[in-house]
């Protein structure tokens, strides 16, 4: 199996090496031209493509069809319908058309719409999207689709990628033309999505209500050991665990995403999965299908893969790192600053237009990794804070500070790195150390997205990036354009200048974990918008509107959808956890904690009763506190019952939202703690759930 890894990988993908086989030659021509240009596809041209689809997915066994598409829940959405047709005589023939191909007509009225569509109009539609391949799963053939409704808004978050990126590349594309470099036809915005994840036994996972309801534990005595001893990070992977990985690599390279890196993560039972980068559009498609696969395969080994971006409490989370950068159709990295990137006007305009998106819309950055799961990350000693700043390493910043201070910064040579050790091979040291604290991180010759949270598509947060980036250069664009090319260097000397003084604010190299940072950032005048109600208003601001609006990314009415349905999201989430708290409370732990004291106090009794003059102090004192916990306990599911009452009552989302927060987190932290402090009180083996030392210490 091993030795045929290349012709397993992409398997199971309508790949270009099959197209050029099945497709007639003018027609490949003519899909080609589609996706590497967006250019129309005429339907003649899309019948020739689907009868090809179709011979090849009933030779890989498929008998269904499936427009997949990717609608606001964050989820991927199918429907299937089998290629039979009756031909008369109880027979049928396999067949399908380009229309079948290129359009669907879900039934689109149980998907969130965020008011964009009423129930009586439900219509939508599915529009092929001819530049991320179809794929074989499951015996279905899955085409990629972007999802809108009858009146063309974007149902989904693929559209609005594609609007973004195609801007992107106007502006990229306009820019480096200016610059002088006009054999440019395309940029694309690639990126490389890393994937934290859990996994536990499934049969543990089972008997766990708030795993299953909400995806995290709600509460639960911390196990002797948790990620003090920083062993499991890049540990040995145990047998369980690493026969989980080959087949989930499996699984995906069949599917033609490039799984290349594995490794346990910090937290136990926690792991990590990176892919080669890709263009944007199939990365964000392949994360998705990634996560979808991370919790089939687990299945298969009697495991559940959790994507929560918090499942146990006092370990690290899990987040999702988006390393961005832009590549052009002749293959160069805008983002790689070469050996001399002081001379490099081409990087450092790309740079800065990066570093002026991140400050001109650092509350449009935050939104994108806005969840109720992701605000228990954000600034908790594991993650970046809801801060946002950029990490350009010394030599950048120094690079930067030259500019601005017109002195001259030369050639940087790189250093022999010494390690005292004669046997070993010598290498030279990057420019850039590693900052982990950082949201916004310059890795060498891309950036680093670490805000994002490990459950949510990798679509929003490049949306905003790359629409933010073509703002960027627009708007050089604009101060350049009348530029005589001799004068070029200067003007562009100048434009750096003003870029660096008015966004240098935004540049932090130290420890965003530090308190002083935070106190730091407020004096620069930095947003710290620390829960998902604070900034989510910020998408409705004349200035985000007027961003998305201007690159046509979303209409006014579409941004408002997405921030109701964000908003939403976040309301739900939180009932779910608070009606999930009562229930195992009062179900499970309160009961259990009752037949406990009551076992406790009558053995105490039936002791002192036989031997008067016994010291039972420790065991009444043990009493006295499993009543208390059980009284602030069942107080406190009272009072999380009427707050809930309250905020379900809410009419107003915003104000749903704000009371969300404000009554019943804090409810629920302080259950939490309550539970967890009570169940270390009590036998492993009364407990009605597995503890956090099974579920996490058990593969
Ligand atoms: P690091 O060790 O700095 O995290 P890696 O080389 O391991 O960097 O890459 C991490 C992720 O970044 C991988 O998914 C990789 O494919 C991706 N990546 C590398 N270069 C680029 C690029 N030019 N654009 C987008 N992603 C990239
Ligand atoms: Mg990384």
């Amino acid at each position: 199996m091993n030795n045929r890894i290349p012709e397993l990988y992409g398997s199971m993908i309508f790949s270009d090496r099959i197209m050029r086989s099945k497709l007639p030659k003018d027609v490949y021509r003519a899909l080609r031209k589609t996706i590497e240009n967006g250019t129309h596809l005429e339907l003649d041209v899309a019948n020739s493509v689907a009868v090809a689809m179709k011979e090849w997915a009933v030779e890989n066994g498929a008998t269904h069809y499936t427009h997949w598409f990717q609608p606001m829940t964050g989820f991927t959405a199918e429907k299937h319908d089998s290629f039979i047709s009756p031909s008369g005589e109880g027979e049928v023939i396999m067949d399908f058309s380009g229309k079948e191909l290129v359009k669907g007509e879900p039934d689109a009225s149980s998907f969130p719409s965020g008011g964009l569509r009423a129930t009586f109009e439900a219509r939508g539609y599915t529009a092929w999207d001819p530049t991320s391949p179809a794929f074989i799963k499951d015996q279905t053939l899955y085409i990629p689709t972007a999802f809108c409704s009858y009146s063309g808004e974007a149902l989904d978050k693929k559209t609005p990628l594609l609007r973004s990126m195609d801007t992107l590349n106007t502006q990229a594309v306009r820019m480096l033309h200016l610059l002088g470099n006009d054999t440019v036809k395309r940029v694309s915005a690639t990126i490389g999505p890393e994937q934290e994840y859990f996994l536990v036994d499934k049969d543990l996972y089972r008997q766990r209500k708030d795993l299953i309801f909400c995806g995290r534990t709600l509460f639960g005595a911390p196990a002797p050991k948790g990620q003090e001893m920083e062993d499991h990070y890049f540990g040995a992977l145990k047998p369980r665990v690493s026969a989980y990985m080959h087949d989930l690599d499996l699984e995906l390279w069949k599917l033609g995403i490039p799984a290349k890196t594995k490794h346990n993560e910090v937290a136990p039972a926690q792991h990590e999965l990176a892919p080669v980068f890709d263009t944007a559009n199939i990365a964000v498609d392949h994360n998705q299908l990634t996560m979808e696969m991370m919790k089939k395969v687990a299945e298969k080994h009697g495991l559940t893969c959790l994507l929560h971006e918090k499942p146990f409490d006092r370990i690290n989370g899990s987040g999702k790192h988006n390393n961005w950068s832009l590549t052009t159709d002749d293959g160069v990295n805008l983002l790689n600053p070469g050996r001399t990137p002081a001379q490099n006007t081409q990087f450092l305009i790309f740079l800065m237009a990066v570093i002026k998106a991140v400050d001109d819309y650092a509350d449009l950055m935050r939104i994108s990794a806005a969840s109720a799961g992701n605000d228990h990350r954000l600034g908790g000693n594991e993650a970046p804070p809801a801060i946002v700043s950029v990490f350009l390493g010394d030599e950048l910043t120094r690079v930067l500070e030259s500019i601005e201070n017109d002195t001259y910064f030369g050639k940087q040579e790189k250093i022999q790195l010494d390690t005292g050790a004669p046997v070993l091979p010598h290498f030279l040291k990057d420019n850039t150390d590693r900052n982990r604290t950082s949201p916004f991180a310059f890795t060498g010759n891309k950036f680093e997205f670490r805000m994002l949270g490990s459950a949510a598509s990798v679509a929003t947060p490049n949306i905003i990036l790359n629409t933010a980036v073509a703002e960027s250069l627009d708007q050089f664009y604009e101060e350049l354009k009348d530029t005589e090319p001799a004068d070029m260097d200067e003007a562009v000397h100048a434009l750096l200048k003003r870029a660096i003084q008015k966004h240098k604010k935004v540049i932090f190299n130290g420890n965003g974990y530090s308190d002083e940072w935070v106190k730091e950032a407020a004096r620069r005048g930095l947003d710290n918008l620390e829960s998902t109600p604070d900034c989510l208003e910020r998408l409705l601001t004349a200035k985000s509107i007027t961003l998305f609006t201007k690159h046509h990314i979303y209409t006014e009415d579409e941004i408002r959808s997405r921030h109701d349905i964000l908003l939403e999201n976040y309301v739900k989430t939180i009932a779910i956890e608070a009606r999930t708290m009562v229930d195992i409370l009062s179900r499970d732990f309160l009961p259990t904690l009752h037949s406990y004291t009551g076992a406790v106090a009558s053995s105490t009794s039936s002791k002192k009763a036989l031997l008067p003059d016994l010291k039972t102090d420790a065991e009444e004192a043990l009493v006295r506190k499993l009543s208390n916990c059980y009284e602030i306990l069942a107080d406190g599911v009272q009072d999380l019952k009427e707050q809930l009452t309250k905020t379900e009552k809410e009419e107003d989302l915003k104000r749903s939202a704000f009371l969300s927060r404000n009554l019943l987190i804090p409810s629920l932290e302080h259950l939490g703690t309550a539970a967890s402090e009570a169940e270390a009180l009590i036998p492993e083996d009364l407990l009605p759930y597995p503890s956090y030392d099974q579920l996490l210490f058990s593969l």
